[in-house]
Formats: structure tokens, sequence, C-alpha cells
């Protein structure tokens, strides 16, 4: 099934040490061979202004500049050209599929390393935070209301220090690890941590509940929480649960017809998982995607 997928040779850092800046490529390489209907599109990067939404101009200075070194570096463990070109690209691919999705009803964009960046810092291989900024973006361009579906295996501490306080933003976040978690004293937002994978997909159903009727839906969907990875791998979550999980979360879409836009998020390599086993992952949830009718 044809939808648009954002992505380019800039979201790769040549060289790059982490999966977020190394993995696109190998999803993009599948979606050209498995699904040859589905377009890759080429993003403008995205702007100083739109970086702004998001973050404090002292932040982004840095981050475009690469001084203070330690705050430039702090998400990736690195800081270059390449690096603020990934960032850009891939950010821009974010704003760009949300609003695709708002007309058109689905798209996606093989972006990693948004949901632990706040407003005034990078942390956890996440250096802007594209959700957040494609959220505002999106409002901004005639949606309502926005829900984040947060599936990534650690939490989105990032995300809801930036929208938390925004009233016309859903945020419901299931995740398998600690790191990064947020308290809301908001009823509209949710977190819940389980380890238990025989009743995961029942709580990212209730999750989907919770987040009810919003007029487009980010889906943070990180495959990190699956077995033989690292950097959040959780006994029991096998490629199978997590398919499963992407299947739940596209009927949900078109059952209740919620225009979706999909990043990857995390999805680390592992003793048992090598990058082109990440990429397979992250290919259910293109393919899942690819298998929802949303009219619009
Ligand atoms: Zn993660």
């Amino acid at each position: 099934m044809n939808y648009p997928i954002f992505y380019n040779d800039s979201y790769v850092v040549p060289g790059g040490g982490l999966e977020t800046v190394r993995k696109a490529d190998e999803v993009a390489r599948r979606i050209l061979e498995q699904f040859p209907d589905i377009k890759l599109v080429s993003p403008e990067p995205a702007t100083v202004e739109q970086l702004l939404l998001a973050h404090t101009a002292e932040y982004i200075e840095a981050f475009l500049s690469g001084e203070p070194y330690y705050v430039a570096s702090a998400a990736l463990g690195e800081w270059s050209e390449e690096v603020v070109a990934s960032v850009l690209a891939s950010t821009g691919g974010v704003i760009e599929a949300a609003l695709t999705a708002l007309e058109s009803g689905k798209s996606g964009s093989l972006s990693s390393g948004l949901h632990h960046a706040a407003s005034d810092h990078g942390a956890g291989f996440c250096t802007i935070n594209g959700l957040a900024i494609a959220a505002l973006v999106a409002l901004q361009n005639g949606a309502k209301s926005v829900g984040i579906l947060d599936v990534d295996a650690h939490c989105g501490g990032g995300t809801f220090d930036i929208l938390g306080n925004n009233p016309l933003i859903r945020i419901g976040d299931v995740s398998t690890n600690g790191y990064d978690a947020w308290r809301s004293g908001q009823e509209r937002h949710k977190l819940e941590i389980t380890t238990d994978p025989d009743t995961y997909l029942d709580v990212v159903a209730e999750m989907l509940e919770h987040i009810g009727s919003v007029d487009l839906l980010l889906l943070n969907a990180g495959m990190d929480p699956a077995e033989g990875g690292s950097a959040g791998s959780t006994r029991g979550f096998t490629s199978e649960l997590l398919e499963q999980r992407e299947l739940l979360v596209a009927e949900w879409c078109e059952r209740t017809n919620t225009p979706v836009a999909f990043v990857l998020a995390g999805g680390y390599v592992g003793s048992n998982l090598t990058l082109g086993g990440v990429a397979d992952l992250h290919m259910h949830t293109v393919a899942a995607i690819a298998g929802a009718t949303i009219n619009r």
C-alpha cells in the first residue's frame, strides 16, 4: 500500500557510533525491497524557528555551534557538522510526516533519538525532540489535538518536559524500563512501566483507549524492548510480540480513523541482535501502517 515515508542520506552520520544515527539506511533498503509502492521522500531540514518551538535559545545555539561541547554532545557522545545535518534532517522528517498524516491519513519518518531530549538539554541518544516539535507544528496547522503513543522501551521524560502543560496534547507512554520516567498531575497523560510480555498488548490497548479521540497520533515505535538487544532489552519481548503490538496500533488507527505518523525510535544491537535484525524489527511498524486504511 502506497504511503510516503520520510528519509534521506543525511539521516545517517558517516562513521557514527550509535544505532540512532546508523540504522535508518538499513530500514530504507528493506522498504525499497519489500514495499515497492511506498515512496521514500526527502524532507526539508527543520528550521531554527521550528527547533525553538520546543527548545531554549541557549540549547539550540549550543547544538548548532558545538559550543560548549559537553552540551552539544550530551545526547550522542559526539558532535560534528554531520551530526547537526542528521538531526536537522530527521527532525524535519518527523514534522513532514505529521503534516502528511494530517492531510492523507498516514506517514512515517525513519527518525530516531527524540523522546529524551528536554527543552534545555539532550540526553540518552536524543538531541532534539522531533516528536514535541512535530506535535506543536501539527497544532499550528489545523490539528485541534495530538496524541503521542510512546512504546519505546524507555520512558519519554523529554517529551513530557516540553509538552506536559499543553492542554491540546495527550501523552500515553508504555515502557519496559524506568529510565527517564515522569509523573504528571494531569489525568490526560499516562505512563505504565511493565516487563510482563503476557499482558503487554493489553497495556498498549488500554493506553490507546486512554489517549482516545485525537486529530493525529504520533507513534514513537521503539523496538528496543526486543530480546537479544542491549539498552532496554526485556525478557520475553519477541519479534512476534512487537509485530502484534504494531498491528494492534495500526488496527486501532483504522477503527478510530485516526491519522498516524510513526518514527523508529530505539532499537539496539546486542548479544543476539544484529543491525539487520534491528532493521527487520522496525519493518513491523512499516508493514502494519501499510496495512491500515485511514480515510481523510
Ligand atoms: Zn529506548
